[in-house]
């Protein structure tokens, strides 16, 4: 009998994908958790029926949200990435030689444990010494950070799910006000904010909101097949360098996807997202 995944991505448009094993299914003290063997795409996670991540098409999603911003900082040392508990973030962190703090703040610490049994690839980094890793809500995490126990940031990157439950708030301006308090002076803030076809609104609002608090910001772009119609945004927040001129290293070691003239090129916009994003 053949095994499909399917993830309704709105109420008029799903995404199929034939699965050859199901490697772990359980409701987590959180969410649903799936991870399945796919056929054209590895090993896949999906939280609450909506896919997170998968092998073959993480590196344009994780390379993009993390090298642009740690890119564009002229010396980045301590980033926090909230949500991303897949460990594919903060794996490409580690490839910036100035980073000596990595903190990963995932409110599930199951979607932890799922990726270092299932997803090493991705996991590979989360026992370097130079990352922590909190079960915390990024939100409450944020509120406090930048003073006392937690000195501010260079980079924030925030690598959450859907806007539902907890991640609601991730995507708001009261949370960048608090990011903005997290971060040390020409800090940057980089939060995925999803389709520019399927949530027009929503990512029209977390841009707004980002412009409002920030000095600087841009959208920029990549292409995921695996998340809602392919076409996905990244909302950078600067208090300092423009990505369009990075100032700093990029990253050593092997990327799939991110190279410095893709870095530039993800800030041209289609018409319509230029539009979409217009004050
Ligand atoms: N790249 C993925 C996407 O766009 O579909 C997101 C991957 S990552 C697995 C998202 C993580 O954010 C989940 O593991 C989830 O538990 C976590 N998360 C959601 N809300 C959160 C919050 N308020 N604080 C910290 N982590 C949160």
């Amino acid at each position: 009998m053949e095994l499909w995944f399917t993830e309704n991505q709105t109420a008029s448009l799903r995404i199929s994908v034939k699965a050859s094993k199901v490697l772990e299914h359980r409701q987590t003290g959180y969410q649903e958790l799936s991870v399945l063997e796919t056929e054209p795409w590895g090993t896949m996670l999906a939280l609450d029926g909506m896919i997170q991540t998968t092998e073959r098409d993480e590196a344009a999603y994780h390379e993009m949200m993390v090298h642009v911003p740690l890119s564009t900082h002229p010396r980045p040392r301590r980033v926090a990435v909230i949500g991303g508990g897949d460990g594919g973030a903060i794996r490409e962190v580690l490839k910036h030689p100035s980073v000596e703090q990595a903190v990963l703040v995932e409110i599930d610490p199951a979607v932890v444990e799922a990726s270092r049994r299932w997803l090493p690839s991705l996991s590979s980094g989360l026992d370097d010494p130079r990352v922590q890793v909190v079960a915390a809500d990024g939100r409450a995490y944020v509120q406090q950070a930048g003073q006392g126990d937690v000195p501010p940031f260079d980079v924030i990157v925030v690598d959450s799910t859907d806007p539902v439950r907890a991640a609601v708030g991730l995507f708001s301006e009261e949370f960048y006000r608090d990011v903005r308090g997290a971060l040390a002076p020409g800090g940057i803030l980089t939060a995925q904010t999803e389709s520019p076809y399927l949530n027009r609104e929503l990512l029209r609002q977390a841009f707004r909101a980002a412009a409002q608090v920030f000095p600087l910001a841009r959208l920029y772009l990549t292409c995921v097949p695996t998340y809602p119609s392919g076409l996905w945004s990244f909302t950078l927040g600067s208090l300092g360098p423009d990505p369009l001129d990075p100032a700093g290293r990029g990253p050593e070691g092997s990327c799939r996807y991110y190279t410095p003239e893709l870095h530039r090129a993800a800030f041209a916009l289609p018409a319509f997202v230029t539009e979409l994003i217009r004050p």
